[in-house]
């Protein structure tokens, strides 16, 4: 079993059919983009010497040749390491010294930063960037068949985004892939041949996992220009292609909300939105609806479980007449079918409805293990099940809440506060842009609730306004006790707020009490 034959069978199947757009024109046809994938998996076996197991890393922004090299790889039976083109040079490196990469693809922007580092990674042989002639001359020779894998050999090492430490090299297999494939069909937006995925979000993350169902429908890669996120270009896109999903972080659409506030496109090509990878507040979840219609669908997963815990289907997001719908929006859905999801307590016990523990995930999907780390493997897979650090709980329809990673839940005063319910009040205070509710040591309280506030517009807002607000919608104790105004958030490379800095914040600086 080898994913590779996904492209292999889409050449046969659907050859003529479009495979990869650069923005609005159509480069590669699912025939050509085969046999230029199986002559480059020739090249890499028979001009640079790897051998099967051996790790190729792709630190490129996204682009037409992403799959290219991505399938290249596999068809060879080699594992590839897609990197974050955001991440700085040192970051980089850690990954490919970690994964043993003999070979790095760039795209031309890390090609200078990254060259050097067959210096510095003693494993590293190649650095080739995807704009150079050198690039090009990789399809000059003989194509080869694809080396057969097992279902448990690794395929992607998924390295997290290192919010809590240095990032760990998640290993997922062939296995795990044709897991979330499946998951893809049955949980988040069944396909027909020829719909597109706009790769808007990084191919090294979520856009890249889910480019794999679409090459098994022979389905068009739309690759902006930009490499990134731009939702303008994405309306213009949106114009020229038709039935186009894609991936988004909750920020994202946030911002797609926005920009289609002011200059109203017309979005009739588009058909799925399917957000996750960190908290949707429910006020933006409404504006988004309002703006582009019942076109959404929620997943939530972890590098450990790639894009596939839960699901909350468009079905879900359509049915406002159910009772608890509002309540429901803030939930990430239920269990996706292929998938054993429990919540459960310290002892490894599952714990009932409405009792919150920690979300634990066992099937196909779940990797193997962390990359060359067995300490860290064993305790993420502690019982036969992946612990995900994510607090939650079910309610009795089997749709899960989560309430915060273990480590941010807030204790004051020996009670639990989850920084979510907080940040979500916040949010619906019209001069609030953006928040991150996190706890301070406190000599009396142990922890005490504060919050970081980005004001919307130019008016900063007062925090009494705010702590009335709070006292309005949740229980005193959960308030914050203090406000920092700033004009935004420290954000990783993926978008996530990164809580961390903001509490080295704190304890560096006595920031001045609003
Ligand atoms: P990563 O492995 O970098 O993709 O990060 C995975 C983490 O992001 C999960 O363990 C959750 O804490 C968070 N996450 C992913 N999807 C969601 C979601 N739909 N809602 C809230 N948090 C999410």
């Amino acid at each position: 079993m080898n994913l590779a034959n996904l492209l292999v069978r889409a050449g046969r199947c659907f050859g003529k059919h479009s495979a990869v757009a650069a923005g609005p024109r159509v480069v590669v046809d699912y025939e050509t983009l085969a046999a230029r994938v199986a002559a480059l998996a020739g090249a890499l076996r028979s001009r640079y010497g790897l051998q099967p197991g051996d790790r190729v890393a792709l630190a490129m922004k996204n682009c037409p040749a992403y799959l290219e090299v991505l399938f290249g790889a596999w068809h060879a039976g080699l594992v590839a390491v897609p990197v974050n083109a955001k991440l700085s040079a040192p970051e980089v490196q850690y990954i490919l010294d970690n994964s043993g990469a003999r070979m790095c693809f760039v795209t031309s922007h890390l090609a200078e930063a990254v060259r050097p580092l067959v210096q510095g990674v003693a494993t590293l042989e190649q650095v080739i960037a995807v704009e150079d002639a050198a690039y090009g001359e990789l399809f000059g020779g003989e194509p080869v068949g694809v080396r057969e894998r097992a279902p448990a050999d690794p395929a992607w090492l998924f390295y997290t985004s290192g919010t809590t430490g240095k990032p760990k090299g998640a290993t997922l297999t062939h296995r795990n892939l044709a897991a979330m494939i499946s998951g893809y069909f049955s949980d988040v937006d069944p396909l027909q041949p020829g719909e597109g995925i706009l790769h808007a979000a990084p191919m090294s993350h979520g856009s890249g996992l889910y480019a794999l169902p679409y090459v098994a429908v022979g389905g068009l890669h739309i690759i902006p220009d930009s490499g990134g996120f731009d939702p303008d270009e994405i309306f213009d896109l949106l114009a020229v292609h038709e039935r186009v999903s894609f991936f988004a972080a909750p920020t994202m659409v946030r911002r797609l909300t926005a920009a289609a506030l002011r200059s109203k496109p017309d979005v009739h090509n588009l058909k799925t939105v399917t957000y996750g990878g960190g908290p949707m507040y429910v006020e933006d979840l409404r504006e988004a609806m309002e703006v582009f219609g019942n076109r959404f669908v929620q997943i939530y997963g972890q590098g450990e479980s790639p894009m596939t815990i839960t699901a909350m289907s468009k079905l879900a997001h359509a049915q406002s007449d159910s009772p608890d719908y509002q309540h429901r929006l803030a939930s990430v859905g239920r269990p996706q079918t292929l998938v054993e999801v429990s919540v459960m307590d310290a002892d490894n016990a599952p714990l009932p409805p409405g009792e919150v523990g920690e979300v634990c995930v066992r099937g196909d999907i779940v990797m193997p293990g962390y990359w060359n780390n067995p300490e860290a493997s064993a305790e993420a897979l502690a019982d036969g099940w992946l612990h995900t650090g994510d607090m939650g709980c079910f309610d009795e329809q089997g749709f899960l809440y989560l309430k915060d990673r273990s480590k941010d839940v807030i204790i004051s005063g020996g009670t639990n506060v989850y920084p979510r319910e907080v940040e979500e009040v916040l949010l619906a205070h019209h001069a609030v842009a953006e928040v991150a509710v996190l706890g301070d040591a406190d000599p009396e309280w142990g922890e005490v609730v504060v919050a970081f506030v980005v004001p919307a517009g130019d008016t900063p807002v007062a925090a009494t306004d705010l702590d009335d607000h709070c006292v309005q919608h949740i229980a005193r104790f959960k308030r914050p006790r203090r406000y920092y105004f700033v004009d935004d958030l420290p954000k990783n490379a993926y978008g996530k707020v990164l809580k961390r800095s903001l509490r080295e914040r704190l304890q560096a600086e006595s920031a001045v009490l609003v």
